[in-house]
């Protein structure tokens, strides 16, 4: 067996799991944008994935009131029963899907509580049936958990969205879980009711769970709704492990709380778990969330708008620049920009052969920085979040007419 080499220190080799992990492949051109950043390059940048808004003032207040009463100390492992309760109220009203405080988990963010709910269905071997474009994360989610993702691709044909048909096909005997998630990073997608009862139809007949991750529910456009998953009927809400958090609605990211609602048995064992690996997510950020469900929601609407409008832009931009084009999206803050157009063309002395290639000679000749969808399963495409200012998107876009010019 190979071993680690520390500074002429020879070790035993490090767990398998853990040592596939891939770094993100968005990291590499992130980390070169950052470095121009530094050195005083204006770089317009359009690879936020989180709110550019400020956390509303009363959400700070609340944090403030927590750490002035000395709420300072443990909650319970999974989170206090007061924000279990507004957990439970803002569902029951947002979503019309009815559960008790024993079946809400709360974890240090919605990215933890997917892992939560992966450990709590699946063992080493299983698989899990990721549709494609996806989130980065979920990937090595899937991987670290020992489990085997199988990608199913949607392509933009299908406007990114995976058939009843795609998922029965890509279930075997070993397939443990779905993962969803609707309204969709990085596509922006946002699923029908029909589309979503064709879905879940397959994972009841063919016995699987479903982690529903509805992070974006409140943010989508021309008046249209998120179908919360577990809304479809109690034979799916049986099998639905449904995955939200602040951060995006209430653009609190830095605050790292997400939660999971599941039957009370999945909701046991995740919570096993979580108290011997978390503690308890941090107590004033957890009151600083029962502000955040329980208080006014119009904050959530004028961020929303606010989006609404940045996507109309955008859309409308990057549908009259030549070369390249993308679907209007319906949820969440990002566009999918579709460059295959553009392969095997050169621009500004570089040969573009990948999205990696585009957003790279896009970052260094035209100062616009992106994120390339080789690794969210969508080579081809290129990622614009537009959770950046109006001011900053034109700017973007002029940029970007500029540099394929040239
Ligand atoms: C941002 C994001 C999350 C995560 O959020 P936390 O900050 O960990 O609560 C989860 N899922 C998707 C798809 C996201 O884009």
């Amino acid at each position: 067996m190979p071993e680690t080499i520390f500074g002429g220190i020879i070790l035993k080799e490090l767990a398998q799991i853990a040592s596939a992990v891939q770094v993100s492949s968005t990291m590499a051109i992130d980390a070169l944008a950052k470095q121009m950043k530094a050195d005083g390059v204006d770089v317009v940048g359009f690879g936020a994935g989180e709110p550019d808004f400020d956390t509303p003032d009363h959400i700070k207040a609340a944090a403030d009131k927590a750490i002035a009463d000395n709420v300072t100390r443990y909650t319970p492992a999974t989170g206090t029963m007061a924000l279990k309760q507004a957990v439970c109220r803002r569902m029951e009203e947002d979503r019309g899907v009815g559960y008790g405080p024993s079946q809400v988990v709360v974890s240090s963010g919605a990215k933890h509580c997917v892992y939560i709910a992966l450990r709590a269905l699946v063992d080493p071997g299983d698989e899990v049936v990721l549709p494609a474009p996806f989130w980065v994360s979920y990937l090595e989610l899937i991987k670290m958990v020992g489990a085997k993702p199988v990608v199913v691709t949607a392509g933009e044909s299908a406007r990114f969205k995976m058939t009843a048909e795609q998922l029965c096909a890509a279930i075997t005997p070993r397939t443990k879980a779905l993962i969803l998630n609707d309204p969709c990073n990085p596509t922006g997608m946002v699923y029908s009711r029909e589309e979503l009862e064709a879905i879940a139809k397959v994972c009841v007949e063919k016995d699987i769970y479903v982690i529903s991750d509805e992070i974006y529910h409140g943010l989508v456009y021309d008046g249209a709704k998120s179908v919360s998953f577990a809304s479809l009927g109690d034979d799916v809400k049986a099998r639905t492990i449904l995955v939200d958090g602040v951060s995006k609605s209430y653009a609190m990211t830095g605050w790292r709380i997400g939660y999971l609602l599941s039957s009370e048995k999945i909701a046991r064992v995740m919570s096993n778990f979580l108290s011997h690996s978390t503690g308890s997510p941090s107590s004033i950020s957890q009151a600083a969330s029962v502000a955040a469900l329980d208080g006014p929601q119009d904050c959530v609407e004028q961020m929303r708008r606010a989006f609404e409008e940045r996507r109309d832009y955008i859309v409308g931009r990057i549908g009259a620049i030549d070369g390249v084009s993308c679907l209007k999206p319906q949820g969440a803050f990002y566009v999918m920009m579709n460059i295959e157009g553009l392969l095997g063309r050169t621009i500004h002395g570089e040969l573009i052969r990948s999205s990696d290639d585009f957003s790279s000679a896009l970052l260094q000749h035209g100062l616009v920085a992106t994120v390339p969808c080789g690794g969210f399963g969508a080579p081809g495409f290129v990622r614009w979040s537009y959770s950046t200012s109006l001011d900053n998107i034109q700017k973007g876009m002029d940029r970007l007419e500029a540099f394929l010019k040239g």
